[in-house]
């Protein structure tokens, strides 16, 4: 197992994301033993670092988790857990879920902690100030239940920026959704810029995107087997988030033990991509991506005269064309309805302005229609709200 130094602590740099629990296909449970197993496997090959997150698996992921750590001693390993101020259904007790996380992780302390799904829209909640996550939740930081603070991070790098002004010397780590896709789809590599120029570690969510760089399309994968026909699609994805010093643990959401297997061979020691790997990597993001080639100048704002915030539409846009993630769905609920893609009046003043020709109006008419066709994170986030006021006896 490769492992990496934060601040005096040895971490696994795989860490075992607990959000894709297989389930029992009969009852629809989580299948207990199975987790059991894979965490059998991990800790015996030296995983040491588990991240769960309230809201996993309707509220189950933290059980399972802790159920399948209860043989092992507790400063053994590292959680890690999150507060989820991206689905309030109001001004809650925060300290009360806080406590409700440790009582189903069965522990009186997380080592590190995380604020869930900053974004555009779970920012309002986040920074509300007669709301007081922000403050309740440092001050458990500050009486040692939790080690290590931190957010994960869906938004715009504009938001990052202003979370890490705002809050600077409140947190010691970022997690963010970094791969060789995303290193320029949504901007990685500035976010992973900025994180490390502020002296925090990088936490990275989503090296295969979801699975999509594990299980790539015939003709991708073909390019990578032409280079290693051992190595899996995901072991090429994991190894380009390794290559980057600052990335301290890397996430990967398990639920067979054969991905357990692959996983543990990939981090088993650390192999630097090659150039021609690397090249390789570069050609297939490119092919994967079917947006528009904003690269955010903002030279089409100024005479915009709905003043909408072009780039970051053109940004969700090319998102939403590789992968209808909710994070992405989650950002445009945000929005003010006169700031949507639909409020677009399709004067083409933008087309005019923009150096790299792109047919805005275009774009954000498809986007209208994706997410209005798409769920919406509202009605999702209703069945959060639910288990928040059940378990707080709202
Ligand atoms: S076409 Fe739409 S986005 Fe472009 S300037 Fe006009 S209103 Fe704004
Ligand atoms: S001018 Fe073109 S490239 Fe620049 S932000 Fe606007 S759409 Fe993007």
């Amino acid at each position: 197992m490769i492992y990496t130094d934060f601040q005096g602590l040895t971490i696994s740099r795989l860490g075992f994301g607990c959000m894709r629990f297989a389930k029992d296909p009969l009852t629809g449970e989580i299948d207990q033993a199975k987790v059991n197993a894979m965490f059998e496997r991990a800790i015996a090959a030296g995983v040491n670092y588990f991240d769960t997150a309230y809201p996993y698996l309707d509220g189950k992921s933290e059980l399972a988790m802790a159920e399948a750590l209860k043989e092992y001693p507790r400063e053994s390993y590292y959680l890690a857990d999150k507060f989820p101020g991206h689905s309030l259904p109001g001004k809650i007790d925060n300290v009360g879920l806080f406590e409700v996380s440790l009582k189903k992780c069965r522990t009186d302390y997380f080592d590190f902690y995380l604020f869930h799904n900053v974004n555009e829209w779970s920012t309002k909640s986040y920074e509300r100030e007669d709301w007081h996550i922000i403050p309740d939740i440092y001050r458990m930081k500050q009486e040692g239940k939790i080690h290590y603070l931190g957010f994960s991070f869906h938004g715009s790098i504009d938001l990052l920026r202003h979370w890490l002004d705002k809050y600077e010397g409140i947190f010691d780590f970022v997690q963010i959704q970094c791969n060789y896709l995303d290193w320029t789809l949504q901007d990685a590599k500035a976010k992973y810029d900025l994180i490390t120029e502020r002296g925090l570690g990088v936490w990275v969510m989503e090296p295969c995107r979801g699975g999509k760089l594990a299980k790539l399309p015939e003709e991708q994968s073909a390019k990578l087997r032409a280079l290693d026909a051992e190595a899996s699609d995901a072991s090429f994805a994991f190894r380009f988030v390794q290559g980057l010093p600052n990335v301290k643990v890397i996430l990967s959401g398990m639920n067979e033990v054969f991905q357990v297997e692959d996983n543990l061979k990939t981090f088993s020691d650390y192999r630097p991509l090659s150039d021609a790997e690397l090249n390789t990597l570069q050609e297939i993001a490119e092919s994967l991506k079917k947006g528009v080639p904003c690269t955010g100048c903002r030279y089409c704002c100024a005479g915009c005269p709905m003043e909408l915030d072009i780039p970051f539409l053109l940004d969700c846009y090319n998102s939403v064309k590789v992968e209808r993630a909710f994070s992405v769905l989650m950002r445009m609920d945000g929005l003010d309805p006169e700031k949507r893609p639909e409020a677009c009046i399709g004067c083409g003043q933008c087309m005019h302005a923009c150096p790299q020709g792109i047919d805005v109006p275009a774009a954000l008419a498809e986007l209208a229609e994706i997410v209005s066709n798409g769920p919406k994170w509202a009605d999702r986030a209703k069945g959060r709200h639910e288990s928040i006021r059940k378990d707080l006896g709202m």
